[in-house]
């Protein structure tokens, strides 16, 4: 929802990413180097986005995923790795982040393998794309994005001091959509926040219902998703019905009513619900806990350290979790797609790992593990157009994730993270020293 003003502000950031991509180091040797670039991961629960396979071998080849079985002929030469007992994923997706600095990097350490940017700056898209299109190895998450996100003058967004390009009125919506489609934007992402609307809301101004739609329709003109970010049910409802793919955080101000859910189910919306952040916004955050975790610390970068220790300074009392936590229970029992997303580094949060914790927090509002998955995979996947990824099948990019246990079952044990692949290379998890005393 917000934004750390301090991971924003730093000026030269954002013109020192490029320079900053460009200089991250290769993998050294790729597994399977020796045989053709192909292994095997043999006999391991496998979640395959969508469904679980009790037991099934992976055979990789050149960075894709080339065959599933349960019964696999795996080639002679082919490097195997046994896995029994242990569960194999889709590397995961982060429908919500803010990618600044080490982001990317941080992400890819703990299994999320794809992130979707929710506001960012556009210069760092044209060094990224050529990246998430190819299968070379790479040490950081792939990145689609928004790019900028629409707002007015002084609205939400603007107070970073950022060069947001603003709007006011539909007759600039298409000229707007078409600007950001020409910087590299995939889809975009748009902020509704009126005022007098089921209760205070955020001191910004905001776009206007008409201009909402402008921009919806814009976006839809072009084939690419609209997203709206709104905190509070009535602005939810105005943006479904003015048309937008997906809400990307769930309203918590009052109690979801049966002619919400009968709008989302009818316009075929999806959800990010982002229940992580609210909680976090709202001062019920778990962040500092779980940066102790002993499955987390080791692997914690600075930035994540700070960032999901981080207590919000002027909470939003006008969210409640719990209400964020029903509609979204009430939401996926009426069929509505949820995505897991983090809105890392917002305070409370932190890449990759705060992935983790929105998978619980999903569970908490009463999905099931495998539904809570399915919202980290094949779901995002499937509502961004992202090929290639959130599933394990042939032709999939060899995007994977290993854990110990069974996160199924048990969603918790996504962070028992054994190994990561990117691209069908092995990641080499970076261990930092604990800063907590
Ligand atoms: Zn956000």
């Amino acid at each position: 929802m917000r934004i750390s003003s301090k991971l924003l502000a730093a000026g030269g950031l954002v013109a020192a990413l490029a320079a900053f991509f460009l200089a991250l180091p290769e993998p050294g040797d790729r597994q399977g180097a020796a045989t053709g670039g192909a292994f095997a991961i043999r006999g391991a629960r496998v979640f395959d986005g969508e469904q679980v396979l009790p037991k099934a071998t992976v055979l990789v080849r050149d960075g894709r995923i080339e065959a599933v079985g349960r019964n696999l002929e795996i080639p002679a030469g082919v490097a195997i790795i046994e896995a029994a007992g242990r569960t194999l994923l889709p590397g995961l997706i982060d429908s919500h982040v803010h990618a600044w600095g080490s982001a990317l990097v941080d992400a890819l350490n703990f299994g999320v393998t794809t992130t979707l940017g929710m506001f960012g700056d556009p210069a760092m898209l044209r060094e990224l794309k050529p990246h998430r299109e190819s299968l070379a190895p790479v040490a950081f998450a792939d990145h689609f994005s928004s790019g900028w996100l629409a707002t007015v003058p002084g609205g939400h967004g603007t107070q970073f001091g950022l060069p947001v390009p603003t709007l006011t009125t539909p007759a600039e919506a298409a000229p707007w959509v078409e600007a950001r489609l020409a910087e590299g934007s995939d889809y975009i992402k748009i902020v509704y926040e009126p005022k007098g609307a089921g209760g205070l809301g955020p001191p910004f101004p905001s776009l206007d219902a008409p201009t909402m739609q402008a921009l919806i329709e814009a976006t839809k003109a072009r084939s690419r998703p609209a997203v709206v970010h709104i905190s509070r049910l009535e602005p939810a409802r105005t943006a479904l019905e003015a048309g937008a793919d997906g809400l990307v955080h769930v309203f918590a101000d009052r109690p979801i009513d049966e002619a919400f859910l009968a709008l989302a189910v009818g316009r075929g919306a999806f959800v990010t619900p982002t229940l992580a952040v609210t909680a976090s916004i709202a001062g019920e955050g778990e962040g500092a806990a779980l940066a102790l975790d002993p499955r987390v610390a080791p692997f914690l970068s600075p930035d994540q350290q700070r960032t999901l220790t981080q207590v919000v300074q002027h909470r939003l009392a006008f969210l409640n979790p719990a209400v964020g936590l029903d509609a979204t229970r009430r939401l996926a029992a009426a069929g509505v797609d949820i995505l897991a997303g983090s809105d890392a580094p917002n305070p409370g949060t932190a890449q990759g790992v705060s992935l983790h914790h929105e998978l619980a927090m999903l569970v908490r509002a009463g999905l099931t593990p495998v539904e809570a998955l399915v919202a980290a995979t094949s779901a995002p996947a499937r509502r961004f157009g992202l090929q290639e990824r959130g599933r394990i099948a042939p032709g999939m990019r060899a995007d994977l994730l290993l854990v110990a246990g069974d996160p199924t079952t048990d969603i918790g044990a996504t962070l028992d993270i054994e190994r990561i692949w990117k691209n069908g290379a092995p990641v080499e998890r970076r261990r930092y020293t604990p800063t907590t005393p």
